[in-house]
C-alpha cells in the first residue's frame, strides 16, 4: 500500500467523519447530494480498485488472526445498505465475512438485555461483520415509537426520561470495551434526502421486481421523517467517538455512496495493518528439509521446484498452467 494511496483514501472520507463531541445537524452539516467533484465514470474505476484492496486486506486479517473488523450500516428505508453490501463486499472470500441483518425484535431476543442479540453475532478474530441494521437501532426506531421500548420489559428504573442518554453512554462503553480487544467498528450513516427517498420508492413501486423490496410501513415511516432526523443527528451527535467515530455517508448518487464505504473500510484495515504470520527459523529448517525430500521425488524431465525462482507471488516459473 504506497503512502499516496493512503493518504487519498483519508482525504476522501475526512469531510465525512462526524468529529467526537461535535453537535451534528444532518440537514445543516451533511449534504445527501455531495460527491466530492469525482465524476462517475471515474468512479467505476476507483471502486473497482477499492475493491480489490478490500480482498488483499481482508486475506491479511484472516491470517493474522488478531483483529476482527465490525461494520454497522445505518440508513433511512432505501438508503442504499443492501446494494452497498453488495458491491463493496463483491471481491472479498465470502469464508471472511459475515453478514446479519436485524429485524423486529424475537420474544426470545426481547427476553434479554437489549444488546445481547447483536453480541450474539459480532465477528471472530480475522472477520468482517457486517451488521446491516445494527444495535443503533435500540436509539433510532425504538425512540421514534417508543411502543418498542415498551415491548422490551424493562424495569421501571431502566425506562425513565434517562434511557437515551443511558444507552448512548452504554453503546460507546460496549464499543471501547471491542476496539481495545481488537475489534475495530466502522459506523456507516447513508444518507439520503428526502426527494430521493421519494423517486426509489416510486422505483420500487413501477418496476414489477421491485415490489417486494417495498411495503405500505414504509411510507408510514417517511411521514416520521423529521423525527427520524432528529433522532438519527441526536445519535451521531453522541455516539461519535474517537475509537469508532461515524462517517455520514452521502447517499443520494449510489455509486459515490458505495465508494465512500469501500474507503472508509479500507481506512480501517490500514490502520490496522494486519501481516501475515511469519514462521520461526525452526519452521523454515523444517521447511527446507522436507522440500529437499519433494524435490528429490520429480519424476524424470520435471523441474524439481517450479515455484523455485518465482518469487513472492508464487507463480510458477515453468512447467504446464
Ligand atoms: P428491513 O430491514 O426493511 O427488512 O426491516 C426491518 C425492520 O425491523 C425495520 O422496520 C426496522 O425498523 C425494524 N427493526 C430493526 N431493529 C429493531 C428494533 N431493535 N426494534 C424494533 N424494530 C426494529
Ligand atoms: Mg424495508
Amino acid at each position: 500500500m504506497s503512502d499516496e494511496r493512503a493518504e487519498r483514501i483519508a482525504d476522501l472520507i475526512e469531510p465525512l467523519r462526524v468529529r467526537p463531541g461535535s453537535t451534528v445537524r444532518l440537514a445543516r452539516d451533511f449534504d445527501p447530494g455531495y460527491k466530492a467533484r469525482i465524476r462517475k465514470k471515474d468512479g467505476v474505476e476507483l471502486l473497482s480498485s477499492g475493491i480489490e484492496l478490500l480482498a488483499d486486506y481482508q486475506r491479511r486479517l484472516a491470517a493474522q488472526d488478531t483483529y476482527g473488523v465490525l461494520v454497522c450500516l445505518q440508513a433511512l428505508d432505501a438508503g442504499g445498505k443492501d446494494g452497498t453490501i453488495r458491491h463493496v463486499m463483491s471481491g472479498v472470500n465470502p469464508q471472511g465475512v459475515r453478514v446479519t441483518g436485524f429485524k423486529v425484535p424475537s420474544a426470545e431476543e426481547l427476553d434479554h438485555d437489549y444488546l445481547w442479540r447483536y453480541a450474539r453475532h459480532l465477528p471472530a478474530r480475522g472477520e468482517i461483520g457486517i451488521f446491516n441494521r445494527s444495535h443503533y437501532e435500540e436509539v433510532l426506531v425504538v425512540r421514534v415509537h417508543p411502543e418498542n421500548l415498551r415491548r422490551q420489559k424493562l424495569p421501571p428504573a431502566a425506562r425513565d426520561d434517562e434511557v437515551w442518554e443511558r444507552r448512548y453512554r452504554e453503546i460507546n462503553d460496549w464499543e471501547r470495551y471491542l476496539s481495545d480487544n481488537g475489534f475495530k467498528i466502522v459506523k456507516l450513516f447513508l444518507n439520503l434526502s428526502k426527494e430521493e427517498q421519494r423517486i426509489r420508492f416510486l422505483k420500487r413501486i413501477d418496476v414489477p421486481e421491485r415490489n417486494w423490496k417495498f411495503s405500505p410501513a414504509d411510507v408510514r415511516e417517511r411521514a416520521r421523517w423529521d423525527d427520524y432526523q432528529r433522532a438519527f443527528s441526536r445519535m451521531l451527535s453522541a455516539t461519535s467517538t474517537e475509537w469508532a467515530p461515524w462517517y455520514v455517508v452521502p447517499a443520494d448518487h449510489k455509486w459515490f455512496a458505495r465508494i465512500c464505504a469501500a474507503a472508509v473500510l479500507a481506512h480501517t484495515l490500514i490502520g490496522i495493518d494486519p501481516q501475515y504470520p511469519r514462521v520461526g527459523d525452526e519452521t523454515r529448517r523444517e521447511l527446507a528439509e522436507v522440500k529437499r525430500d519433494l524435490e528429490r521425488e520429480a519424476p524424470e524431465g520435471a523441474a524439481p521446484d517450479p515455484y523455485a525462482k518465482a518469487g513472492k507471488k508464487g507463480k510458477r516459473s515453468g512447467g504446464k498452467g
